[in-house]
């Protein structure tokens, strides 16, 4: 962990109370995080929790059925929960949404005036909507301006879970070395499929080689992330990925093995090693309060990392990379970990909303 931060001043938000912020899909796997991220939260304060009718009208604490394990928050439990669509006091919402409702209602919000910063697939790779990774593509922010111009409000969305920790491993190699190609196969853990996703009879004592839509999303959306912003429209990173996905029974935590070859002269593992150890990027020099200090980890132990040790690191904001070393049929492989409710989703859309804030864009 040898990266050395700027001497910059963190950065405070310029308001002298907390923001208030709904979270639309408060009671899912997702939105439960959001509340749980939001009890101690500096700038942000939760105010409205949104779901489907069949929640409507209930007590939080009745509705959401709380299954992390920290205590659900006094004042969380007492809000009431509105349905999808109502009217909201709160400009930011944080969307946790099942995909099959996220698109229409995000729309319908963001052209009412909100900001809404999504964890949901629909608007992903929406040509004026910033697909942000904050350490690797704080820039993007940038398209915000053109997407105004069709609507009030905006949307920025987060990239699938896996993703997530697959362009936080790659992205100081991208940047160094460029990648040429890349195989990646992903064991990922039951909570990312939403807690009605999986049954346990299902899972326990079984591996599901097949997510969904899952190996499509990992095959485009670093691509994105990792691109450019011109000024009209995002120009893709040219890599190409092919990705195998497995749902295991593990709770939290998404492991993934990587193989890949780059575009230059092949780097050492030690040059690797030190690439990411170094990386860091814009939520670290403005020291914002959810970004870890040190976005990639790299251990060293020969059987790490492991999502039950290893998933936490920074408050689950960090992603774990250990096991590099020469593949015999492309040029480096290694194994990734990523919280995938924590970094994965809501944790990140708390340090995108908190960018946001830091960039005078809320
Ligand atoms: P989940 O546990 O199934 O929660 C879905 C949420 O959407 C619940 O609050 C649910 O409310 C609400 N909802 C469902 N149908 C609705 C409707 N017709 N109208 C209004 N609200 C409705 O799913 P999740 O795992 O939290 O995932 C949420 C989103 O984040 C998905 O788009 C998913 O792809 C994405 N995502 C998930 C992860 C992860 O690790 N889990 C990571 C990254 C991104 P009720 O309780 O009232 O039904």
């Amino acid at each position: 962990m040898t990266a050395t931060l700027p001497a910059e001043p963190p950065a405070r938000s310029a308001r002298s109370s907390r923001i208030p912020v709904a979270v639309l899909g408060a009671t899912g796997s997702v939105g439960q995080r959001f509340v749980q991220l939001l009890e101690h939260h500096p700038w942000f304060r939760l105010h409205e929790v949104v779901a489907s009718e069949r929640s409507a009208g209930k007590s939080y604490a009745d509705a959401a059925d709380w299954r992390l394990d920290t205590t659900l928050p006094g004042d969380s439990a007492n809000l009431t929960v509105k349905p999808l669509g109502s009217e909201l006091e709160s400009t930011l919402l944080f969307s946790g949404l099942d995909s099959s409702v996220a698109g229409e209602a995000e729309e319908h919000y963001a052209d009412r005036g909100c900001v809404v910063v999504s964890n949901s697939k629909n608007h992903r790779m929406g040509a004026d909507v910033p697909l942000l990774l904050a350490e690797i593509n704080a820039d993007h922010v940038a398209a915000i301006e053109k997407q105004r111009q069709r609507r009030r409000g905006y949307i920025i969305t987060n990239s699938n879970c896996s993703t997530m920790g697959l362009a936080l491993a790659i992205a100081p190699i991208e940047r160094k070395w460029g990648i040429e190609q890349m195989h990646v196969t992903t064991m990922q853990a039951v909570s990312g499929a939403g807690w009605n996703g999986v049954t346990s009879l299902a899972i326990l004592d079984n591996v599901i080689p097949y997510i969904s839509g899952e190996e499509e999303k990992i095959e485009v959306e670093p691509r994105k992330i990792l691109g450019a912003w011109d000024g009209e429209r995002f120009v893709y990173a040219p890599m190409r990925i092919s990705a195998q996905t497995n749902r295991v029974p593990t709770i939290d935590g998404h492991l993934m093995t990587i193989s890949l070859a780059v575009r230059s002269d092949v780097p050492s593992i030690d040059e690797i090693k030190q690439a990411l150890r170094d990386f860091s990027g814009v939520p670290q020099q403005l020291r914002l309060p959810s970004a870890p200090k040190h976005p990639i980890h790299v251990l060293e132990e020969p059987d790490r990392p492991q999502p039950r040790l290893d998933r936490d690191r920074e408050r689950g904001m960090a992603v774990s990379v250990g096991r590099i070393r020469p593949c015999p049929l492309l040029h480096i492989r290694m194994v990734a970990l990523v919280h995938n409710t924590i970094r994965g989703a809501a944790g990140a859309a708390l340090l995108n909303a908190e960018l946001l804030e830091a960039k005078g864009l809320l």
